[in-house]
């Protein structure tokens, strides 16, 4: 059974990462509306990564007897100034989706509530591979600044990506 206080923090975090979706779906559209069809294709399967983060903590809030109750969210960034922009603001998304598991992850260590610390495991692992993930892309796009063959190079390789959710755990 878990405390009020964790379902409510496991609840705001199935909201955030609705929300999550909806900051990537508004970047995919930005980059579609830039012709930049591969940079809209990495924004959609980011965009549905999100979905499968709050489906992940909708099942487990029910698999521990608790409620899902989901609220409406701001309206996310539709305009940026280039595509370098939205890695940025992605980035800073991501630092904050990181805050927020590492603040989870401290109620359920206070409660001593095992089960959910090793739930958040997984998350506390794949915000590494977030960060890292905009990271690179950050300092990518630096690097072709003004060269638009590269930037069209980069648009094919992220064109490529494809979504794959991971295996159930054993
Ligand atoms: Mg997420």
């Amino acid at each position: 059974m878990l405390s009020d206080k964790l379902l409510r923090a496991l609840n705001d975090q199935v909201n955030y990462e609705y929300y999550s979706e909806y900051v990537y779906l508004a970047m995919s559209s930005y980059c579609e509306s830039e012709d930049l069809k591969g940079f809209a294709n990495f924004y959609a399967i980011q965009a549905q990564e999100e979905r499968f983060h709050a489906t992940k903590f909708f099942n487990y809030i029910y698999q521990m007897g608790g409620r899902v109750t989901l609220k409406g969210f701001p309206e996310p960034q539709n305009d940026f100034k280039d595509i370098l922009d939205t890695f940025i603001e992605g980035l800073r998304h991501e630092v904050e989706v990181t805050k927020r598991i590492y603040s989870l992850s401290d109620i359920a260590g206070e409660e001593k509530e095992h089960a959910t610390i090793s739930f958040l495991k997984w998350f506390i692992d794949e915000q590494v591979e977030e960060e890292d993930t905009f990271n690179t892309l950050i300092k990518r796009l630096k690097r072709i600044e003004g060269n638009a063959a590269a930037l069209y190079l980069l648009d094919d390789e992220l064109a490529t990506r494809t979504f794959t959710p991971p295996a159930p755990q054993a």
